[in-house]
């Protein structure tokens, strides 16, 4: 199991882009005008994406992507501790 794992409750997003500008290697904007993260597992509830999740090993700039985000709708967890 990965140490980190980052979380993305997608409904909360309001597209404002941040999290793309500062970890641009991880988050994209989508047609929708919301955010993803490349590569994600998604969970879907009807059309809807509800949550991704991706695990990894090396946070690299996601804390600083979680911080910036002014909803907090970006969570991250390390050995399954939730940091933000
Ligand atoms: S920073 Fe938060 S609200 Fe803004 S696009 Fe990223 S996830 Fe959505």
């Amino acid at each position: 199991m990965a140490t980190f794992k980052i979380e993305h409750d997608r409904p909360a997003c309001i597209g404002c882009g941040a999290c793309a500008a500062v970890a641009p290697e991880f988050w994209y904007m989508h047609d929708d005008g919301k955010s993803d993260i490349k590569g994600a597992k998604a969970t879907k509830k009807g059309d809807e994406i509800i949550l991704e999740e991706l695990e990894l090993d090396d946070l690299k700039n996601n804390m600083e992507a979680a911080e910036v985000c002014p909803v907090n709708c970006i969570h991250i967890f390390e050995n399954g501790k939730k940091k933000i």
